[in-house]
């Protein structure tokens, strides 16, 4: 199927792309005005051997608007948003306040700390122009064509010379999510952030996504398909955690099949569906989409990794003592049980 993209750059100079199955041929209305610009830099932290990220003038950004004032809403009279079209398809892009930039400047020296600059850049990804769906409510038609986003989107952030590019989505307001309407964002980093590495560095050592499909308990696939599949895995971090993956190591969505992208399209919408009905709740989440970093195309293999934070009605998964102080997670649902409801629950 095709992929069209139309290239519109924003009053403040920013790009938006809108890409759809068919060409788009809007006409822009009215723009929101340039934000302040923010300044963000990086320091090492020497015990965690990580960098964090210093983004201060993120406070000032959109918190819960009423829908009426969406800013990933179509433009319509009286209201400016961020996509000053009528309709689209998916939308993608620059944040207004992102936390990384091409052109980040390196930060005044501060005595005794590591600095570097906040090197990359951030996207925001709409699915829909639907302002009360979610991936659990979007057609498979439109879940293929996000997922092909997505590899359209690592490809051109890693063609223009970033390290990792990281798709992800944070859902629900449980987990602090500031704007109701279904997106994602997208982050491309100007260096290798140490849990990508860490991960990468495991899959360069041993095919572990392809051995864990093969060695899978049929008791922890949700939805096997010819060419990708979906499951708990045997390792899970959260309950009801759960991955997807094309059963051919591809590093990157964007070298999947048609075959491969509908099959994952139609594991996200069940996996979704499921973790929704599983207490009868939107289930808040972050999902991850893992891509190979610069240098590990060879041996990367993509995974979607979802981390929903509901473990039982009522009651969310919180990083606890134990988790942040020594990095053990602590998890009271087997992941065999976890499959199990998982399952039962209806899609
Ligand atoms: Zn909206």
């Amino acid at each position: 199927m095709s992929l069209f993209v139309h290239r519109h750059e924003k009053a403040d100079g920013r790009e938006l792309l809108l890409y759809g199955r068919a060409p788009h041929q809007g006409i822009a209305g009215p723009e929101l005005e340039a934000a302040p610009a923010g300044r963000s830099h990086l320091r090492w932290h020497p015990l965690r051997q990580e960098w964090v990220a210093y983004a201060g003038a993120r406070q000032a950004r959109t918190f819960l608007p009423q829908a009426a004032e969406c800013p990933l809403c179509v433009s319509q009279a009286g209201r400016i948003g961020e996509i000053p079209f009528s309709d689209f398809e998916i939308a993608v892009f620059e944040n207004r306040f992102p936390a990384f930039s091409a052109d980040a400047e390196m930060p005044d020296a501060i005595r005794g700390l590591t600095l570097a600059q906040a090197g990359g850049r951030c996207e925001v990804i709409v699915y829909s122009p639907d302002h009360r769906s979610s991936l659990a409510g979007l057609s498979d038609e439109r879940l293929e064509l996000l997922i092909e986003v997505w590899g359209a989107r690592v490809k051109v952030l890693r063609d223009m010379g970033f390290v990792a590019v990281l798709p992800f989505e944070n859902r629900g307001e449980e987990i602090g999510v500031t704007l109701h309407h279904p997106h994602g964002q997208i982050y491309a980093f100007s260096f290798l952030p140490a849990q990508l590495a860490r991960a990468a560095k495991a899959q360069a050592e041993a095919p572990l996504i392809a051995q864990l499909i093969e060695t899978l308990d049929p008791a922890l696939i949700l939805r096997a398909g010819q060419a990708a599949l979906s499951f708990v895995p045997p390792f899970a971090m959260y309950p009801y955690e759960v991955w997807l993956a094309p059963r051919r190591r591809v590093a990157s969505p964007d070298e999947l099949t048609d075959t491969e992208r509908s099959d994952l399209a139609q594991a996200l919408g069940d996996a979704m569906r499921r973790l929704d009905a599983l207490f009868d709740a939107p289930m808040p989440y972050i999902l991850t989409v893992q891509t190979a970093p610069q240098g590990f195309e060879d041996t990367f293999h993509m995974t979607i990794e979802i981390h929903p934070f509901r473990r039982d009605t009522n009651k969310l998964k919180y990083l606890a003592g134990v988790e942040q102080g020594a990095g053990v997670f602590l998890v009271d649902v087997l992941p065999e049980e976890a499959a199990r409801r998982l399952r039962a629950a209806s899609a």
